[in-house]
């Protein structure tokens, strides 16, 4: 049985000044193939869905499968919501098996994204399941604005909520130049914030060093889901190129897209666990 909250994986990431990789999953292969890499490397994982995923049937139906592989896995298994929209997503999500849940409130006034955290925090810890909340807003297509320690602190006191997004430079999805990370703003917030993990979102593409150096400032989870997925993606495209037509079983067609799959988490994993 190796299935915990996010809350007992980044406490004691945060305190050990190591980051705990948070990979978005999206069906059965990218599912598996992050349990293996958990398996192989022996760290703990968080294993998270899109919002999305929660609105069309696929998480309700996903997060039973994932519990299951949860407990047969040796590593540690946190089971997340990734940017919850509303009090009514996270409340489905507890329900469903989520051992960890964000609400994203980023682009809301604060009053009101305090507001809704509070309800999501007050639901989430009768079931035993901790909470995200973001503040500051790591841009998603749209225009992001860096999150200020000061309201970080009123943020965290106001609502109680288990670990923090914060925005300190990085963005969602692949980067057109590379992210410049502000790394004193990281530090400052961690230290108004001490013993609270603070979460990373916009891992995609941001250099490894740069991580490394906000991982030491108090970051415990790191989100990585657009290079993970396309990793899927490519490996697909290529046995589908060395099939050229003709027929496979989907089972066995998958097996070496698993396998490029699970490479790739485990070397996020690794360097993320690094210690400094
Ligand atoms: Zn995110």
């Amino acid at each position: 049985m190796a299935l915990y909250t996010c809350n007992e994986l980044l406490r004691p990431a945060r305190k050990q000044g190591v980051g705990v990789a948070a990979i978005n999953l999206a069906n059965y292969e990218t599912a598996a193939a992050l349990f293996e890499a958990a398996e192989q490397t022996g760290l703990p994982l968080i294993v998270q869905m899109y919002s999305r995923m929660f609105g069309n049937g696929k998480a309700e139906a996903i997060i039973p499968m994932l519990r299951k592989m949860a407990e047969k896995c040796s590593s540690p298994i946190a089971v997340h919501l990734d940017h919850g929209t509303s009090f009514e997503q996270a409340k489905a999500a507890v329900e469903w098996g989520c051992t960890s849940v964000m609400f994203d409130g980023s682009n809301l006034p604060m009053k009101e994204n305090i507001r809704i955290t509070k309800e999501v925090v007050k639901f989430a810890r009768k079931a035993g399941v901790s909470t995200e909340a973001e503040i500051g807003h790591v841009a998603m297509g749209d225009e992001g604005h860096l999150t200020v320690p000061e309201e970080a602190l009123r943020f965290v006191e106001e609502t109680g909520v288990d670990a923090l997004a914060i925005a300190i430079g990085t963005a969602h999805g692949y980067y057109k130049e590379t992210p410049k990370l502000d790394v004193e703003r990281c530090k400052a917030i961690a230290d108004v914030l001490p013993g609270l993990p603070l979460v990373l979102h916009g891992g995609t593409g941001t250099p490894l060093a740069d991580v490394r150096k906000v991982i030491r400032c108090g970051i415990a989870k790191i989100n990585v889901a657009t290079e993970y997925q396309d990793c899927f993606l490519k490996a697909t495209r290529a046995e589908l190129e060395k099939l050229d037509g003709k027929f496979m079983p989907v089972d066995r067609f998958m097996d070496p897209v698993r396998e490029k799959c699970v490479e790739h988490a485990a070397r996020l994993m690794r360097a993320f666990a690094l210690q400094a």
